[in-house]
């Protein structure tokens, strides 16, 4: 669908000066954003079809990066998916004063650091959802889910040796809901500190702790955690578990 041009000058500006202060964007959000706009927005357009491969090659980043990008300006309303198929996706890209505006109201005065009052543009894959850090039953039912093994390393785990980790962390505005929590040891809770998932898994691979099959098994399981396909195990179907131990299994459901 074709829209007015916007005035470039104008959003460079409010990209710089307001978008991603405000949001905090990284480096790669950036990069990726902008791009979008530019083969978007400012050629009158408002959606564009991209694969990811495209886009991955244009701004120079690995795929996995760039897909990860492209989620999070989903998930953080910068972008909206209007179609995900194998031939590629539709998404509608949101010009600093379309996101800003929705979401001025709420973030004007806000403390940009209080986790417990995300500003409302954020999506309720960060912010909203059911709070599993609320009861022990919820708790466990995260720990559960990864039947007794650290999601990050995959080291064994003991009830006093673990702990729950947020995988998109709360200064980023990451919720306390079962596709953002996962079950961890200590060791890796304390050293992946603020760092994404993605870049955590890659220090493990190069410190020799995961193998290549156990980094590419634990990828797929941060994007099916990501998809929300990772459902927590509650109380009567842990129970129904074999007590042996086993290796995480993806439990991919039809949602
Ligand atoms: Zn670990």
């Amino acid at each position: 669908m074709k829209t007015k041009k916007p005035n470039a000058e104008l959003v460079w500006k409010q990209i710089e000066d307001m978008l991603a202060p405000r949001l905090r964007l990284s480096i790669t959000d950036r990069v990726v954003y902008s791009h979008l706009v530019r083969h978007s927005r400012l050629e009158g357009q408002l959606s564009l079809r991209f694969s990811i491969p495209w886009l991955s090659r244009s701004v120079g980043l690995c795929s996995n990066s760039t897909r990860w990008a492209v989620r999070r300006l989903i998930s953080r309303g910068l972008l909206r998916l209007a179609q995900c198929s194998k031939a590629g996706h539709v998404i509608e890209v949101l010009l600093p004063e379309e996101i800003l505006a929705a979401g001025a109201d709420k973030a004007d005065g806000a403390n940009r650091t209080a986790v417990s009052a995300p500003p409302s543009f954020l999506p309720a894959f960060y912010s909203q959802g059911e709070d599993f850090l609320k009861t022990a039953a919820l708790r466990k039912s995260i720990h559960a889910r990864e039947r007794g093994r650290c999601f990050y390393c995959l080291r064994r785990l003991t009830p006093q040796a673990r702990c729950l980790d947020h995988v998109v962390p709360q200064s980023e505005f990451g919720g306390n809901s079962h596709w953002n929590l996962v079950s961890c040891c200590l060791q890796c809770n304390s050293q992946k500190g603020e760092r994404s998932a993605l870049d955590f898994f890659r220090r493990l691979y190069r410190e020799r702790r995961l193998s290549d099959a156990e980094l590419a098994e634990r990828l797929r399981a941060l994007d099916t955690l990501a998809a929300g396909r990772l459902r927590p195990l509650r109380a009567a179907q842990a129970n129904s578990l074999p007590h042996k131990a086993r290796r995480p299994r993806l439990l991919p459901t039809a949602s």
